[in-house]
């Protein structure tokens, strides 16, 4: 089902009234007259259980009304991985830059990623780069305003405002009037129907991967909530979303490769890390990890995860 109708679908009573004999649709339309949303996501869920809905359609309406909870922050782009340039670039440059990120929109910046003053297309520059003489030159003219939307402002409205503006892609800004990140309209639609992988996107690294010997391997960026819902592991913290943010909480700085912590009952080694953030993590049940180390002062063989056990856990987190 295209997200166009799902969202139309479940917001437009017209078109309730439109789709003929659907006793999904009539219960939807019943319970809205009557009730709050969570009445409608009873009614979808039930509609699942009783086979009226395909199971994806069902979670597509689920996520459809859950964007309202969310907020642009959740799903952003986080400033780190933006890829943007200074005002000071050649249309060269910026070609080069769209070329090698795959990214069809830049964001342009002065002085510092904080100051985004524009946004450079692909297709804008296209024309450009056919003309040798053009690719020294500056691509200010070329520029178009950024959309700056608050990092609180909800999913929902978001996407209102990228129809009403024609801008797909908003600049989100952090309290301060920072760049906390980029969002554009497919993070979106992600919400409602999944990854959508284009033809130029490589295969993305899952955030949480569970290996044959019982232990898992995290990017940094996997969030707490994630973790604990996809493997039951829960660290609760008021300060950090993911499990990265979480190490650097603890250790109050950025810990490095070999680095243990423990907690929520597991070991969790930094495996990767660079100046500003924890790359790579992996997190070993804390019984696996001690009989680990017995065997090793014993001297038995047998070693049950490699490479995790690098001594005593030097954070020495409990669930904050
Ligand atoms: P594109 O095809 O130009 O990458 P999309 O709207 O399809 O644009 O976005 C795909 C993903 O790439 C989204 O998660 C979006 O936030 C991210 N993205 C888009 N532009 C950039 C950029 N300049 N730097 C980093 N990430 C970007």
């Amino acid at each position: 089902m295209p997200a166009d109708r799902v969202l139309s679908g479940v917001t437009r009573e017209e078109n309730l009234d439109g789709v003929p004999d659907s006793s999904l649709w009539q219960k939807i339309a019943r319970f809205f007259g009557a009730k709050g949303a969570d009445s409608v996501e009873q009614a979808i869920i039930e509609a699942s259980e009783e086979g009226e809905l395909l199971k994806e359609e069902g979670s597509m309406l689920l996520s459809v009304l859950h964007l309202d909870d969310m907020q642009v922050q959740d799903i952003m782009t986080p400033r780190t991985d933006v890829i943007c340039a200074p005002i000071e670039s050649t249309i060269g440059e910026i070609i080069e830059l769209i070329i090698s990120s795959g990214h069809s929109r830049i964001p342009i910046f002065k002085k510092n990623r904080d100051n985004i003053v524009g946004l450079i297309y692909a297709k804008d520059i296209l024309r450009a780069a056919m003309d040798a003489d053009l690719r020294a030159e500056s691509p200010e003219p070329l520029m178009q305003t950024p959309f700056f939307v608050p990092e609180t402002k909800n999913v929902l409205d978001l996407l209102h405002d990228f129809k009403s503006t024609k801008k797909h892609l908003a600049i989100i800004l952090d309290e301060y009037g920072g760049t906390a990140g980029i969002v554009t309209i497919e993070d979106v639609l992600e919400q409602i129907v999944g990854d959508i992988e284009d033809e130029h996107d490589a295969p993305r690294e899952e955030d949480i991967v569970c290996l044959d010997d019982g232990s898992l391997r995290l990017s940094g960026r996997a969030y707490l909530e994630d973790l604990a819902e996809q493997t039951g592991i829960t660290i609760e913290s008021d300060d950090v979303d993911t499990i990265g943010g979480y190490l650097c909480h603890v250790a109050g700085r950025v810990p490095q490769a070999g680095e243990t912590f423990e907690a929520a009952d597991m070991v969790f080694t930094v495996l990767e890390a660079d100046a500003t953030q924890v790359r790579h993590i992996k997190a070993v049940p804390l019984a696996v990890e001690n009989t680990v180390k017995v065997q090793a002062a014993e001297g038995t063989e047998g070693s049950v995860v490699s490479g995790a056990a690098s001594g005593p856990a030097s954070g020495g987190a409990g669930a904050a």
